[in-house]
């Protein structure tokens, strides 16, 4: 007889990353359930298992979506996650992120679920003293999502010490892409995000990118980041759920490609995939961005297996350029 599938409880799996993962999951012989209160979430984007509205700042009903169990793990993607917007609202980020992280874990102890995939960041680091983060980076988050982040951090590796609560912390760089087949991407409004801002500027959708600062300290002026697949993110989330099975205790891997692109490259290559201009503007920096913010995912290559499929910006692109040509949503 073969093994009953895995249940995931994906929250956040209407958004952008969480949808992916609730493909890869089922595309993998698991069963996801998707919790999500829609606020930021496509209906259209659950079509990989049942959606259970529900709200992290909302006890009662996290318990009616744990009632839908029993699940094997917990994989958490609800988070505000804009950089500049928590600087304008740290009340909502901590909230948000903190508070419902904590009614989170403490819906999954009274529902005997102790195993978690959480997404992080690499704002939890803040400006870096290295050309690549490591895990041994120190963390000093310069704007509220990236320490509501790090906060979580800490309070899972409390909960290991006094729960046994399994968990793996997956510390994204800037996630982009979209499904290869088309059928989910990413749709955020408004968009903040500089690959679907580039996209739709190379549309014609009538608006100009604006490009955040050419000033600052990188070698052509504008911001430096590492750009990773949101497949690739799946997998690492997939492969953290059979490290869970081998490690107990609190574990965190940094996820990118370990290569920098500048705002300037990115349009390039953008405009060399879609073969259009990309009309735009220098505007003046954004609050909270670092200059520069590149992986090393040693760790997550040695210790969960990881391997992106997607290591070259020009494909990551790519697969964005045809989600942004054609929309579902
Ligand atoms: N950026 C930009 N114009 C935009 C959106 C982003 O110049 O319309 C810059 C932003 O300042 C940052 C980089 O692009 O340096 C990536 O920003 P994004 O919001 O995509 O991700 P983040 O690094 O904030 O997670």
């Amino acid at each position: 007889m073969s093994p009953a599938p895995l249940r995931i409880l994906v929250c956040g799996g209407a958004g952008y990353i969480g949808s992916h993962m609730a493909k890869w999951l089922a595309a993998h012989g698991a069963e996801p359930v998707v919790l999500d209160n829609l606020s930021t979430g496509h209906r259209e984007a659950v079509r990989f298992g049942p959606l259970v509205e529900a709200d992290l700042l909302d006890p009662a009903s996290l318990d009616a979506a744990f009632a839908r169990g029993p699940f094997d793990a917990v994989m958490h993607f609800c988070a505000r996650s804009l950089v500049g917007e928590s600087v304008q609202l740290p009340y909502d980020y901590y909230g948000n992120n903190v508070v419902g992280t904590l009614n989170l874990l403490r819906a999954m102890q009274r529902h005997g679920v102790d195993r978690l995939v959480f997404s992080s960041t690499a704002a939890v680091f803040g400006e870096p003293v290295s050309e690549r983060i490591d895990e041994s980076h120190p963390k000093a988050p310069i704007n509220p999502y990236g320490a509501s982040k790090l906060m979580v951090e800490r309070i899972l590796a409390d909960a290991a010490a006094a729960y046994g609560l399994r968990s793996v912390t997956l510390r994204y760089f800037n996630a982009a892409g979209a499904s290869a087949d088309g059928d989910i991407g990413e749709a955020h409004t408004p968009e903040t995000h500089l690959i679907p801002n580039v996209l739709r500027a190379a549309l014609g959708d009538g608006s100009r990118l604006k490009v955040f600062g050419d000033d600052w300290p990188t070698p052509d002026g504008t911001c430096v980041r590492d750009y990773i697949h949101v497949d690739d993110l799946a997998q690492a989330h997939w492969q953290a759920l059979a490290y869970m099975d081998a490690h107990a205790g609190a574990h965190a891997f940094n996820l990118g490609n370990g290569r920098g692109f500048s705002v300037r490259e990115v349009i390039a290559a953008a405009q060399a995939v879609g073969g259009r201009e990309v009309p735009f503007d220098i505007a003046p920096r954004r609050a909270g961005d670092p200059a520069v913010l590149v992986a090393s995912s040693a760790l997550a290559r040695s210790e969960l297996g990881w391997t992106p499929r997607y290591p070259a910006l020009p494909e990551i692109i790519e697969t964005a350029w045809r989600w942004h040509c054609d929309p579902k949503f």
